[in-house]
């Protein structure tokens, strides 16, 4: 009898919300691990328009970027370690008052992300977008609890960022002739020399701006991560200083994969991206950096005699071998600086990766679960997380890469897969999805591209894994007007309106 008081007292002071019909978690993206409602209300909604108070409290409750938001009828407790903690019960709250106004239910919510790489990756060299509606980006993001934005500022096709040591980066490298009403074609990337007459395309982040924007993020506990490619997809940067191609003054005359990577053979060359990240690196100061890395092809360096004399200086068997070795002189400085250090997934094949550079798995995960038994890895695997797929038959939907990966198939990748190692799981550090731009001219095409399937990533991200579908729908169909309130573009559920 005692034991079943006991028993009564529990489920009175803790009854979970399903035993009332209503479900104050399913308003809220990403679902929060732990909802409860408080016995004392019994899980009625408090009269609408009942002032309560807010009060915040400093706990350790919940770990990094957790919290405990407990709703009475009287006031409203936020226990938080960090401010990310305090913002992201702010966002629960907002969302829970979007559906249920002042008559909030009483309920105790414990929740905390899963992963702590939460990911967005933008390319804004393919396509540039403007300082405003990348604040719009990180405004959702931040507002949906993603805390990385993966900013990919250069490339063959347009340089994004100003550089003060290197200013024609952005004069010459930053604008290419418009083709915009051709269907992308990145070989047919044209970057005008001299003077110019034909309209052109392009745009550059200065300075101020990125500050600009590195401060509207960090208010939002979102994490600018910027990319500055290397060796290859060069091209907008070999445009602008030639003498980074291997040909020295003789750049190529387009952006043809094999011909867009620069001399690595000069160290004049490694120079050059030093005093490059040197710019990156005040610009943003708490920020892990990427330095690319990816798909690159090598035929310029054999013909190149600069790097076919370094490869014999320093006993280099292969081209493959001479990329290892600029790619570890770049990593060198930016470790002296005490940095992070990101680069796709070519980096472990050259046995780069290690404790202090992330490895970002864009192929097979499995490379990254093995990348994993040696350092931290970024999970963003082209068959679930490459949002530039179709998301719908191509036939219906707006021209884009190729592919097919509708939201279903997004909520089906598991970054923890069963038999990997303690290891390999504490290096896993989170997943993102990218973004790469070729026929994304707009941000409302982005946001089309990226919602709903980010619903299903910011849910994985969160938890750790997929959950149940049905529920995810179901969570997405009640997120809609939100979405619509934020003015954020979105492709239509299940492709109808
Ligand atoms: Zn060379």
């Amino acid at each position: 009898m005692k034991t079943f008081s006991a028993l009564c007292l529990v489920l009175a002071l803790s009854v979970p919300a399903m035993l009332f019909g209503d479900e104050p978690g399913k308003y809220i993206l990403p679902e929060p691990q732990k909802v409860e409602f408080i016995a004392e209300a019994s899980g009625k909604a408090t009269p609408a328009g009942t002032p309560r108070t807010l009060r915040f409290v400093e706990d350790k409750c919940c770990g990094d970027e957790g919290y405990r938001l407990e709703i009475t009828a009287e006031d409203i407790v936020i226990s938080h370690a960090t401010e990310a903690g305090k913002f992201y019960a702010f966002m629960s709250l907002h969302q829970l008052r979007r559906h249920y106004g002042e008559a909030l239910p009483a309920l105790r919510i414990e929740d905390a992300p899963a992963l702590r790489w939460r990911g967005l990756h933008l390319d804004v060299s393919r396509h540039f977008f403007s300082v405003g509606e990348i604040k719009k980006l990180i405004a959702t993001m931040a507002f949906y609890k993603l805390n990385r934005l993966h900013f990919h500022l250069t490339d063959g096709p347009g340089w994004r960022i100003e550089i003060k040591k290197y200013p024609r980066l952005t004069q010459v490298g930053a604008w290419r002739v418009d083709k915009t009403d051709q269907a992308w074609n990145w070989r047919a990337t044209e970057i005008p020399l001299g003077e110019e007459s034909r309209k052109l395309y392009g745009g550059f982040y200065t300075q101020e701006e990125i500050r600009e924007l590195v401060r509207f993020a960090e208010e939002r506990h979102v994490t600018i991560v910027p990319e500055i490619e290397m060796p290859g997809h060069s091209f907008a940067a070999m445009m602008a200083y030639p003498e980074l191609a291997c040909s020295g003054n003789n750049v190529p005359v387009d952006g043809l994969r094999g011909k867009d990577m620069v001399c690595v053979g000069k160290a004049a060359t490694t120079q050059f991206f030093i005093d490059v990240l040197s710019e990156v690196a005040d610009l943003f100061p708490h920020s892990p950096i990427h330095v690319g890395g990816d798909e690159v092809w090598h035929q310029c360096w054999l013909d190149c005699p600069d790097c076919r004399a370094r490869m014999k200086r320093e006993n280099l068997k292969d081209s493959e071998a001479l990329q290892t070795a600029f790619m570890r002189d770049i990593i060198a400085f930016l470790k002296k600086q005490k940095r992070e250090i990101v680069a796709w997934d070519e980096i472990f094949e050259g046995g780069l990766s290690d404790a202090q550079v992330a490895t970002m798995v864009w192929r097979a995960p499995e490379l990254g679960y093995r990348a994993a038994e040696q350092g931290p890895v970024v999970l963003c695997p082209g068959e679930w997380l490459y949002f530039d797929m179709y998301q719908g038959k191509p036939g219906s939907e707006p021209l884009a890469i190729g592919g097919f990966i509708p939201l279903e198939k997004v909520y089906t990748f598991n970054p923890f897969p069963p038999n990997l190692s303690e290891k390999a799981r504490k290096n896993i550090l989170g997943i993102q999805a990218n973004l790469w731009t070729e026929y994304m001219t707009t941000m409302e095409h982005v946001e089309y591209m990226l919602f709903p399937r980010a619903f299903a990533l910011i849910d994985i991200a969160w938890h750790g894994k997929p959950r149940d579908f049905n529920r995810l729908h179901e969570q997405i169909r009640l997120q809609l007007p939100t979405l619509k309130a934020l003015k954020c573009n979105f492709r239509p559920l299940d492709g109808k309106e």
